[in-house]
């Protein structure tokens, strides 16, 4: 069986990238001659919560109950991930490459000396396990062989695009109560803030992200790339630049210090594609940059590019938008 820790946002719907990781799953429970896929979510979750989980193929729903799962704790957490794991037998642990899945499945590992592999993208043999993973902030690629069983993964995100199974899962419920040490519960939450609106989440997981950076000359220059953004449907991505002169602000920002983001179509307008950027935006799948400097490294590392004065250019790309 391959168990996926899967975390619910704060308006109560499975997260986008666990729901990707199921997908994951579903790609190797398949490898693996029909593998079932079960599910562990902290607390009880609601009825849409497990009817997307069935759809994306989830045989049962262990929900983790008990006062120790009240305020999150990764030690916690990690203690009933492993006892269900314990009790269903699982070969394969998986969560997504988010903050609280990576450091759920690192005490895991800790705790149990299991092999694991973060970030994930895709895997090529079942026995041994061999994947393919991540690194150096989304820059570089490596294989790895995990040569133990069970194995811990985390799915990086977008690696795969979350879709329903053309099987569904039974998504039947199953409340679990496994016991959480004090030692466990020793770093938890106390306190949290929820985000605003529409802020980074929507940037992080956008399909088109159009970006912008010092090329853009001031607040005020901002005109046509959010009327691109506008007319592609697109989130807006910028440079720390722009951020750190308040052109545009701090939730905006793709890179080191800002968002990862990991769009089907990227747009760098004025960007001239710095380390700390690029490890924010390595892995958009087409980038198309609009820069006056043909030798900008984003305008040698996109796959397609156009030289020129973003002001000219970009008008010119909204109008054809416009007429078709
Ligand atoms: P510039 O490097 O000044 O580039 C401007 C580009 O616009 C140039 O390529 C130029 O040819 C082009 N241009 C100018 N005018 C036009 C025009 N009219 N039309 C078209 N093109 C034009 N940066 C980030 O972005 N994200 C981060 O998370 C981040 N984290 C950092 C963390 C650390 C610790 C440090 C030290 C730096 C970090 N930086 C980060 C900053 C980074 O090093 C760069 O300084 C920054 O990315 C540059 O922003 P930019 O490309 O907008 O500006």
């Amino acid at each position: 069986m391959i168990l996926v820790l899967v975390e619910v946002s704060l308006t109560g719907e499975a997260v986008e990238n666990s729901l990707e990781a199921i997908t994951f799953a579903r790609d190797l429970a398949a490898a693996g001659g029909g593998i079932p896929i079960d599910a562990v979510v902290v607390g009880v979750p609601g009825d849409d919560v497990v009817k997307a989980l069935a759809e994306h193929g989830v045989r049962r729903v262990h929900a983790l109950t008990g006062p120790a799962y009240d305020a999150y704790s990764g030690a916690a957490w990690a203690a009933g991930l492993m006892a269900v794991r314990e009790k269903t037998g699982s070969v394969v642990v998986m969560a997504s490459g988010t903050p609280r899945g990576m450091e759920v499945l690192a005490h895991v590992g800790a705790r149990t000396a299991l092999p694991m592999a973060a970030n994930v993208v895709s895997f090529s043999s079942l026995s041994p396990f061999t994947v393919t993973r991540q690194v150096v902030g989304g820059q570089a690629r490596e294989e790895m062989q995990l040569s133990q069983r069970p194995a811990l993964f985390t799915i990086a995100g977008h690696a795969v695009q979350a879709a329903p199974a053309d099987a569904p899962g039974t998504g039947e419920l199953v409340e679990e109560t496994p016991d959480v040490a004090d030692a466990d519960l020793v770093a938890r939450v106390v306190s949290s803030e929820e985000p605003e609106p529409d802020l980074s989440g929507s940037l992080k997981s956008a399909r088109v992200v159009v970006g912008a950076g010092r090329g853009a000359g001031s607040a005020d220059g901002f005109g046509e790339i959010l009327e691109l953004a506008d007319l592609l449907d697109a989130s807006v991505g910028v440079s720390r630049v722009v951020t750190s002169l308040g052109w545009r602000p701090h939730h905006e920002q793709v890179g080191q210090t800002g968002s990862r983001i990991s769009p089907d179509l990227y747009i760098p307008c004025g960007i001239s594609g710095a380390i700390q950027h690029w490890a924010g935006c390595s892995s958009a799948k087409n980038i198309l940059a609009i820069n006056t400097d043909p030798d900008a490294p984003m305008v040698t590392k996109a796959t397609h590019a156009v030289i020129g004065d973003l002001h000219e250019v970009l008008p010119a790309i909204n109008e054809e938008i416009r007429r078709r």
